[in-house]
């Protein structure tokens, strides 16, 4: 999507991560809440996404990954846009049932070398231990990615984060894809609705 539409790809969550492992003073306000999987303050995830956005690797559009997460941050992230005279063009939800998103999420891990991203049952590497693409033997997991931080995870979305939809569905972004369908198909999906914008 990066590639094929010019956006430049932002996850708040990995810029937490990045902030956590260099050790800066955002990385130590919010280890311990990223760790027991609690949502970090709104004011410093908007401050953090707005500053990032005036980079010239975002002037010609961005897709943002995991925010906005509850409504003031929605509502804060909203206003900025206006006063630039921008807006959000397009949000998408993946639907998934709980029990599998527990499952998908609890077994994941990923090369440390490359990146590239495993599943313990549904994609292990055919190699035990070793990564398919570069050969790395080093791997990664995340330390908010067991069943018990990603129940938790789950019930502060339904709480916090599923008040959003009618949010922007009144504005007529919404869009939905079935992210229990093959990858294939949630990536057509997705790429329909970027193309229609
Ligand atoms: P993610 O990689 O999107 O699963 O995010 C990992 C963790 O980073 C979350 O569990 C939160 O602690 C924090 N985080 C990421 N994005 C946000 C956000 N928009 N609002 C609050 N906390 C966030």
């Amino acid at each position: 999507m990066e590639e094929k539409f010019g956006l430049r790809a932002l996850s708040t969550g990995e810029m937490l991560r990045t902030a956590v492992e260099d050790e800066t003073e955002i990385g130590e306000q919010v280890e311990k809440r990223m760790a027991s999987g609690d949502l970090v303050p709104d004011d410093l995830i908007v401050a953090m996404i707005a500053e990032r956005i005036e980079e010239p690797d975002c002037a010609d559009g961005v897709i943002l990954d995991g925010f906005p997460r509850t409504l003031p941050q929605a509502r804060m992230f909203d206003e900025h846009l206006a006063e630039r005279g921008m807006a959000l063009d397009l949000v998408i939800l993946f639907e998934a049932d709980d029990a599998a998103m527990v499952d998908r999420i609890s077994g994941r891990f990923s090369c440390a070398r490359c990146g590239e991203a495993y599943h313990d049952t549904n994609r292990p590497p055919s190699r035990e231990g070793l990564c398919d693409v570069c050969g790395g033997h080093r791997f990664r997991r995340r330390a908010d990615d067991n069943p018990e931080t990603v129940r938790h995870r789950l019930e502060d979305y339904h709480m916090l984060t599923e008040p959003l939809l009618p949010f922007f569905r009144e504005k007529g972004i919404l869009r939905s894809v079935d992210a229990m369908a093959d990858i294939g198909r949630i990536a057509r999906d997705m790429e329909s609705f970027v193309a229609a914008i």
